[in-house]
């Protein structure tokens, strides 16, 4: 048995000070205070308490893993292109940033080759679990579940995603691309007003994918179809949008009002501007905000050239562009955290949770972005200041 003692701990819904964690074959057994407790005797205790000589001084806080729910690479590694034997380079840096679950993100290419990276993929979430096993000294993040980010986008809203490669939404190519996947879709971005949008919304929210509008150009009436059919989320809001106007408000009209809508944004700076950060996670409030990173290849890397799946970007000055555009980013976790508590004014237990249950209940993980006792022991210690201090994944103070 392993006793995490900390300063302060967020469930993140809760705060509880001075906690003591109690974990058992990797799963969380028991939170409680440590006054309310005696520490078991026999346990192994990690105790990283300002108090204690194990840890720094500066106060130490138990939250839960962050959950990346839309990113396509970082550390050089690019999910669609990697051979199965490199993930793990991505999934030991996003640890290191304080995520312990992602879904790997694809783009629109090929059709063969999309269905190719997602047997990669689906392998790669199938090996998770025994690679852990295989790799007991390197904390590694879990791919959990596949998004596909296209083909079903909008040409006027495509962003980087190559025009010959969108496709019309059909039953039919879905049910290629969740075959190809072994049904480790999880969540799936489309824009709503397409022909044959509401056929696979419908389709894949049947199969508990969580469908986001997205990369739209969609007015108010087709957004809302969407969401009938069965949408309950929204991809990058702002980015690849048809944009907000007073009379025509469009699919933000109905992302910013609708409060069943949980929705998600990318908090560098540089995709929107920080007051716009601040309005959305203002419209969407405490429960129904999610930070994504959105992050290629190029996070964690030296400024030149990366793929995005069929795509080349280049990352210069912090901004990661193809042919002048946005193409992604090069933000981690514990920066879009960061981010959000500047721009919006929010305490690091509200922005935890953006990073973390939120996320986990827009894309129904029951066992994530929490800290509860049954679920996997997915904990990040952070310092006051929110800098990661270590990253524990089931159990495992490496
Ligand atoms: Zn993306």
């Amino acid at each position: 048995m392993l006793v995490l003692c900390a300063d302060l701990l967020y469930t993140p819904l809760e705060e509880i000070n001075e906690p003591m964690l109690l974990v058992e074959d990797g799963r969380i057994s028991s939170i409680s205070s440590r006054s309310r407790q005696e520490i078991p005797r026999n346990a192994i205790v990690a105790d990283f308490s300002a108090h204690s000589c194990f840890g720094d001084t500066s106060r130490a806080i138990l939250i839960p893993g962050f959950l990346d729910v839309h990113i396509h690479g970082s550390a050089g590694v690019d999910v669609m292109r990697a051979p199965v034997g490199e993930l793990p380079n991505l999934n030991r840096f996003l640890a290191t940033r304080g995520v312990t679950g992602y879904f790997p993100t694809t783009v629109a290419a090929p059709l063969d080759e999309s269905c190719r990276a997602l047997e990669r993929l689906a392998d790669a979430i199938e090996a998770a679990p025994s690679s852990l096993r295989r790799n007991p000294d390197a904390a590694e993040a879990r791919p959990l579940g596949v998004h596909l980010e296209g083909p079903f986008l909008s040409h006027q809203r495509r962003g980087v995603h190559p025009p010959q490669y969108l496709i019309a939404p059909t039953v039919e190519t879905f049910e290629r691309l969740w075959l190809a996947a072994r049904g480790h879709v999880r969540m799936m971005t489309i824009a709503p007003e397409l022909c044959g949008a509401p056929e696979v919304i419908a389709e894949a929210a049947r199969r508990n994918v969580c469908v986001s509008i997205g990369h739209s150009d969609a007015k108010l009436e087709a957004a809302r179809a969407g969401v009938r059919a069965g949408a309950r989320h929204a991809t990058h809001t702002f980015n690849a949008m048809r944009p907000l106007d007073h009379r025509d408000p469009g699919i933000l009209g109905e992302v910013l009002t609708n409060g069943g809508l949980s929705a998600d944004i990318i908090a560098d700076g540089i995709h929107l501007a920080p007051e716009m950060v601040k309005l959305f996670l203002q419209a969407k409030g405490f429960e129904k905000s999610v930070l994504i990173t959105d992050a290629t290849a190029a996070a964690g890397m030296p400024e030149g050239k990366y793929q995005l799946g069929p795509i080349e970007v280049e990352v210069k000055d912090g901004k990661c562009t193809s042919n002048g555009n946005l193409a992604g980013s090069v933000l981690t976790m514990d920066r879009a955290v960061g981010n959000a508590r500047r721009f919006a004014g929010w305490s690091l237990q509200e922005a935890v949770r953006a990073a973390t249950v939120n996320a986990a209940n827009a894309v129904g993980l029951e066992q994530y972005g929490r800290l509860a006792p049954g679920v996997e022991a997915n904990i990040v210690v952070l310092a006051g200041n929110g800098e990661i201090r270590k990253t524990i994944v089931r159990g495992r103070v490496v």
